[in-house]
């Protein structure tokens, strides 16, 4: 590509086409380092590996079982069965912090 070649629509394709790159790469990365636990035991094995997709109620119990191995880090609003006690609960995303 020439100098005189480069427009302004060029220009944001390539920008496009990164940005695309990235997505990519950051939705790679994310899927390798994404689990589902839906025991306690998988929890405990995938612990420190990267963000782990539950299902928590909102029993201080429960969370405390939890919160054993991981920190919670984020909870959605879609239902998810509460991998410690069975009852209903919400997705909650969760992970070894350091
Ligand atoms: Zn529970």
């Amino acid at each position: 590509m020439k100098i005189d070649e480069i427009t302004e629509e060029k220009i944001l394709n390539i920008f496009k086409d990164i940005d695309e790159n990235l997505m990519k790469i950051a939705e790679e990365k994310f899927n390798k380092s994404n689990f589902n636990a839906s025991n306690i035991n998988e929890l405990k094995n995938f612990a420190g590996k990267g963000i782990i997709k539950i299902g928590l109620c909102k029993n201080e119990r429960c969370i405390n079982e939890v919160e054993n191995y991981v920190s919670v880090l984020g909870i959605e609003e879609e239902r998810k069965e509460c991998i410690v006690c069975g009852n209903e609960g919400k997705i909650t995303y969760v992970g070894k912090t350091y």
